[in-house]
């Protein structure tokens, strides 16, 4: 498979390529240049299979050009050892909990694939000098915790994580400055979107990449943000055994995917452009409000980030907008049409976790909750919801406890990283300083 850039300015890559660079050198995104349709006989029997049966097929479509059959099947099967299961919150509105990762957060079904596909690129090209890759990851809290726990010990990849000090909740913080190994944690004054830039910036500096071979890990990925498609097909599996009414290709199934810098759901598109059987989706969003503005307006005008409750979720200039751009022809009519918006304020967050929980007792993070709110307001007649959960609520213990006045049991694999020791590098979020540091590396 070729992969071709959303600017159009730079040349065509292979996956090895796209997937070592990460941004192109138009600073636009990869794309696959062609999508794979699934055939109709895979819907008609996908509940008969298992998540990891049906991941390696999606898998298969993307990567089985580049990725040796049995290895990208170790990868897809490694990668996927936890479950993505779907629950029922009330009649028509399924949680499909992302969360049962060791980091527990979506981000590590992407993390720990591109992990393991990276250490295959690494080790299938053994005669090239300085092997090392270090990988460059700006986090708002998950991605930080899912990177660096992927790639923890894996030899000949260093990573570095930047988080933007003081906005990251404190066991966010621990699943990612308390590995030591090969991950380096920097803590940047400034948020998320400096350290975005940071990053960014890294890969287009001439001196740097001359000095060290870089690579990114955020969702601009497509090793990571592309198997993200798996548990949306995975998802529509276990939702044709939990309900009767759904016939195989005329899906009344409604996504809805709390929504940040956007690679989730681009995802879920993805897969709908390989046939995925689902009537629309829903991107929800915290007060960052961007695509939804843009859905309504057909401007698409970033703005400074907005801190808020769901703050893996605060994104000013969502970088996947530009795959989602580009899937539909830069068109706003399509797009408009197969996705809809929602955005929720602090308040109405902290409102609808009471809510969900006082009438189902399903315990919702601050994310899954702007999710759970948009179906329960954007579902229509004859509609089945389902929304992505994308953190578990003890990753948000401080506030979900507060909100809902009780006390959230933390999972084992959570508490263990919480006996860590912190270690971190601080920066300013000037470039020179954040050069200078990886310059003397
Ligand atoms: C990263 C994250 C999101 C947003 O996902 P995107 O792919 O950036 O849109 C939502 N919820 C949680 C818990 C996250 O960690």
């Amino acid at each position: 498979m070729k992969y071709y850039s959303t600017n159009n300015q730079a040349p065509i890559a292979d996956l090895h390529k796209a997937v070592v660079k990460g941004l192109a050198e138009d600073r636009g995104l990869y794309m696959p240049e062609h999508i794979k349709q699934l055939p109709k006989e895979f819907f008609d029997t996908i509940e008969t299979k298992s998540f990891q049966e049906i991941a390696y097929t999606v898998a298969d479509a993307f990567f089985g050009e580049d990725v040796e059959a049995e290895a990208l099947k170790k990868i897809v099967y490694d990668t996927l050892a936890f479950d993505c299961p779907v629950v029922k919150v009330e009649d028509n509105i399924y949680s499909l909990e992302l969360f049962h990762g060791p980091t527990l957060a979506f981000k590590d079904v992407g993390a720990r694939f591109m992990a393991r596909l990276l250490q295959y690129f690494i080790r299938s090209n053994q005669n090239t000098q300085n092997n090392l890759v270090n990988v460059l990851v700006a986090t708002s809290g998950d991605t930080g915790s899912a990177v660096a726990n992927g790639f923890l010990g894996v030899d000949g990849i260093h990573v570095y994580v930047l988080y933007p000090k003081g906005k990251v909740s404190p066991i966010q913080e621990c699943q990612f400055t308390t590995l030591g190994k090969n991950i380096t944690a920097i803590e940047v004054d400034g948020v998320f979107d400096d350290c975005q830039a940071l990053v960014k910036n890294a890969f287009m500096d001439a001196e740097l990449n001359a000095h060290m071979k870089l690579t990114s890990a955020n969702s601009i990925n497509v090793a990571r943000f592309l198997p993200q498609a798996f548990y949306y097909f995975n998802a529509y599996a276990r939702m044709k055994s939990l309900t009767t009414h759904l016939s195989p290709l005329t899906s009344n199934i409604v996504m809805c995917v709390p929504s940040g810098n956007f690679g989730n759901i681009c995802a879920a598109l993805f897969g709908h452009e390989m046939g995925l059987p689902v009537k629309r989706f829903i991107a929800a969003n915290n007060a960052n409000d961007i695509f939804y503005k843009y859905l309504q307006t057909g401007k698409y005008e970033p703005k400074p980030t907005i801190p808020t409750l769901a703050n893996a979720m605060d994104v000013g200039d969502p970088s996947n907008f530009a795959r989602i751009y580009d899937l539909y022809g830069k068109s706003h009519e399509r797009i408009s049409a197969l996705i809809s918006g929602a955005t929720y304020s602090d308040d109405q967050i902290r409102e609808t976790m009471r809510q969900c929980h006082q009438d189902t007792g399903y315990i919702l993070d601050p994310h899954g909750a702007c999710g759970y709110r948009a179906l329960k307001e954007g579902l229509k007649d004859g509609e089945v919801g389902v929304f992505c959960e994308t953190a578990h609520p003890a990753k948000f213990k401080e506030k979900v406890d507060d909100i809902l006045g009780i006390d959230v049991e933390i999972p084992e694999r959570l508490a263990a990283f919480m006996k860590g020791q912190k270690q971190s590098v601080e920066m300013t979020k000037d470039f020179q300083d954040f050069k200078r540091y990886m310059m003397s590396r």
